[in-house]
């Protein structure tokens, strides 16, 4: 294999969460509760002023569930914030859930609760985030990037970001969007998308809104429109904001030519969201929307998109973390699952990233997900792997290139200038 690329693209990541865990306390290979006792907590890197935050960990192979009391013995005088390795809850203890004004028996936080106090700790000291972006960069360029697509964008982070260019230290092209967790946080993240885009500067763009309209596959919250592994009138995930709510995000957000960003897995969000981008525009309200992720939809969602102004961003590596038990938990639903093909043929535009940190920033994993897939009854993949992997504006951070050879990054070329 041989792939020379122009702006190498990652076009779904979390950009300082990304760095955070370069450098942060990373519990992916914790094997049970107990034994946080025994890792070294030294680091400094591994605390937002006192509080403790960590992520990544996994609980499956764990004999005794986590909980508080567990965090309570090991750091009685000390917050504790734990993310899981699926970005869908996190692991807190008391005098955690006491600062954040939130009760839990069990010390387990989920979606919106889970995202809306992550969003709440102790920010790092400028110091510690300027460690981050520069940890970060690192990250994707090593991978090969050039260009990155940020999803949880803040004020403080772009502002480091502008310290770092002018310091010539920014060794990405970045696209920031601002998360929004319901209709009364909207004002504020609209207010930060205009001003960062009245701002912007050669590497740093400013794109609009995010928001999560479901919840992931894996902990059976995505919104199908059937139920889960088949279960007459079982559960078929859930929604997280109403469609009054969306409609007024979407008319502000484009009525301030900013884009839309949507994150969709199941096949009813899919179909909801665009359903209701087809309503909106038709009031006249026209806009660029995004759908993050797109796991799963429908033939005829994709017909719908055809008028719109709609860009899917896939990750094909996730398809290799969810393989193992996709099919059970689809059923029906499976002939419509990674439909990259299908989002080809009707000529819907697409670019591919890989989440990192839930999934490692990695073109190889796409590359191998798009080869393996097939014998799992995905539909073969039949576009350029470099189209969908290079940043579609070729004005945005010029002469930047990747060399990819045999599995391996041989060339990154970053504005010229030669990084690997
Ligand atoms: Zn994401």
């Amino acid at each position: 294999m041989f792939f020379k690329i122009p702006r190498l693209y990652d076009s779904h990541t979390h950009f300082l969460a990304t760095g955070e865990f370069a450098s942060g306390l990373y519990l992916q290979k914790l094997q049970s509760a107990e034994e946080l006792a025994n890792w070294d907590l030294s680091k400094n890197s591994f605390y937002r002023e006192d509080w403790l935050v960590g992520f990544g960990w996994n609980d499956k192979d764990w004999s005794v569930k986590p909980t508080k009391e567990i965090l309570d013995r090991l750091f009685p005088h000390r917050p504790v914030y734990l993310a899981k390795g699926d970005g869908h809850s996190a692991w807190v203890n008391s005098l955690g859930l006491q600062r954040l004004g939130l009760q839990s028996d069990s010390g387990i936080l989920k979606e919106a609760e889970h995202l809306s106090s992550w969003d709440r700790l102790p920010d790092f000291s400028k110091e510690q985030r300027k460690q981050h972006i520069l940890a970060a960069c690192n990250v994707y360029n090593t991978a090969g990037f050039t260009h990155v697509r940020d999803m949880t964008g803040t004020e403080s982070l772009w502002n480091s970001l502008v310290d770092l260019e002018n310091e010539k230290l920014l060794t990405v092209a970045l696209e920031e969007n601002f998360t929004c967790y319901d209709l009364k946080g909207f004002e504020d993240s609209l207010k930060l998308a205009l001003y960062t885009r009245q701002h912007e500067t050669p590497l740093l763009r400013s794109k609009g809104i995010k928001f999560f309209y479901d919840g992931s596959l894996g902990s059976e919250t995505a919104y199908l429109s059937r139920p889960y592994r088949g279960i007459p009138d079982g559960p078929r995930g859930r929604t997280l904001w109403s469609l009054e709510d969306v409609e007024v995000l979407m008319k502000r957000t484009w009525e301030a030519k900013l884009e839309v960003s949507v994150h969709v897995i199941g096949d009813q969000a899919v179909h909801d969201m665009v359903s209701l981008a087809r309503k909106v525009s038709a009031q006249g309200f026209v806009g660029r929307l995004n759908l993050e992720h797109a796991q799963v939809i429908r033939p005829e969602t994709i017909q719908m998109m055809k008028p719109l102004h709609v860009r899917c961003h896939m990750q094909p590596c996730h398809w290799l973390s969810d393989k193992a038990w996709l099919q059970d938990k689809l059923r029906d639903l499976y002939r419509y699952a990674f439909p990259w093909e299908a989002l080809r043929m009707a000529q819907i535009p697409m670019s591919f990233g890989c989440d990192s940190p839930v999934e490692p920033s990695s073109f190889m994993s796409n590359y191998q997900a798009l080869e393996e897939s097939p014998a799992a009854r995905i539909k073969k993949f039949n576009g350029s792997l470099e189209e969908v992997h290079a940043h579609p504006d070729s004005s945005f951070a010029p002469n930047s290139h990747t060399v990819i050879e045999d599995g391996k990054i041989k060339e990154v070329v970053f504005c010229g200038k030669t990084l690997l």
